[in-house]
């Protein structure tokens, strides 16, 4: 049979054929600290429970249309309204369906960078303008320039990570609050890693109509193979987004371990939180101990690590000891970065010795 090849780059938007896609490169290692995981396993109790609970279940079937009873325990766990709360597929899922609903062509969303790149990948991908402000040398949010931006640019999305993937730096809420006055559009608070932080923006959106805030599972809560993720907003705000997503777009398996995970916070997971929160300031005293390699404070899991060596060179030689780690040196400002998650203490040792290697 004769093959008919045609030109199918004209098929799709120019926006999107100039894109790579969102991946990282397949590597592998014992020690895998690249992407701001739990680093110890889902407790036991959790992985049980959610098994005996799902076995009732009948796979031939669809489960509800509305997560409404994983929404209203999100709520509580939260302390936001019921109607406020919309579970998602991982918040990427969620961050996916807020920019559908709000972002095209002629629209705009501004980000202050270095941060998540999926923000930018999703917006460019609906043909919406990506507006920026870099963050102050010292990696804090530039309030003056984001205000400035959103007065002069008026975008209809404004998204902050808090704390923010890879600086680990928060938001003020004061200066949270000015955003949200100035803004007329939606102002999303990106908190993945709020339990770390031990602060959140939750009570703001008493505040403000227009806050958003969206939190995972993936993080702290040590679920990430199963994807749940959750937004916060107002009830009219949620009825909107709420459309752009698929039927069914959390499985049930995902929803009951989400459940038993909420009940489980305070005796399986919140100890773990400490835990982690207790090796990353040995690590960051550690690593700003030697020579060559200066960490940026952090409130999150991870943190940055300013490196007088090349960040491919730190990154290649931690591969050979069997170590993952991120190499963010094509972030905005982040040239000469490496970025770290906290792991187990055994694997933080590792990590450690790794880079003493590097200086010695
Ligand atoms: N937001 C931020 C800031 C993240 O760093 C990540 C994961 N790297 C996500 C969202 C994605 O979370 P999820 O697994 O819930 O899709």
């Amino acid at each position: 049979m004769q093959k008919t090849t045609k030109d199918l780059k004209p098929i799709f938007k120019p926006e999107v054929t100039a894109l790579r896609a969102y991946s990282l490169e397949p590597h592998e290692a014992s020690i895998k600290i690249n992407q701001n995981e739990n680093p110890w396993e889902t407790p036991e109790k959790i992985k049980s429970e959610t098994l005996s609970q799902f076995e009732s279940h009948r796979w031939s079937r669809y489960p509800p249309f509305i997560s409404s009873d994983l929404e209203e325990r999100l709520a509580a766990f939260a302390g936001w309204k019921p109607d406020g709360v919309l579970a998602g597929n991982g918040s990427n899922e969620l961050i996916q369906a807020l920019l559908m609903v709000t972002i095209a062509a002629g629209k705009s969303v501004l980000l202050s960078e270095p941060t998540f790149m999926l923000y930018r990948q999703v917006a460019t991908i609906l043909g919406g303008d990506v507006l920026t402000v870099r963050m102050t040398p010292d990696f804090q949010y530039d309030v003056g320039a984001i205000l400035e931006a959103i007065e002069l640019n008026r975008p209809q999305v404004v998204i902050l990570c808090s704390p923010n993937n890879p600086t680990g730096t928060r938001i003020a809420d004061d200066d949270l609050r000015r955003i949200l006055s100035a803004s007329s559009g939606l102002v999303v608070v990106d908190e993945a890693y709020h339990e770390f932080s031990k602060q959140t923006v939750v009570p703001l959106l008493e505040e403000f109509d227009n806050l958003i805030v969206l939190r995972t599972f993936s993080k702290a809560m040590a679920l990430a193979t199963l994807r749940v993720g959750y937004l916060l907003g107002a009830p009219e705000s949620v009825m909107e987004i709420r459309k752009a997503l698929l039927p069914y777009n959390l499985n049930l398996f995902s929803q009951t371990a989400a459940k038993v995970a909420l009940d489980s916070y305070d005796s399986e997971l919140r100890p773990l939180v400490n835990k982690i929160l207790a090796e990353r300031d040995r690590v960051f005293d550690e690593i700003d101990a030697l020579k060559g390699f200066s960490p940026i404070p952090t409130t999150a899991n991870f943190m940055i690590v300013r490196s007088e060596l090349e960040p491919k060179v730190v990154f290649d030689h931690l591969l050979s000891r069997d170590i993952l780690i991120r190499d963010v040196s094509r972030y905005p400002m982040l040239e000469r970065f490496f970025r770290v998650s906290v792991g187990t203490p055994a694997e933080n040792d590792r990590l450690l010795n790794g880079l003493k290697e590097l200086v010695s």
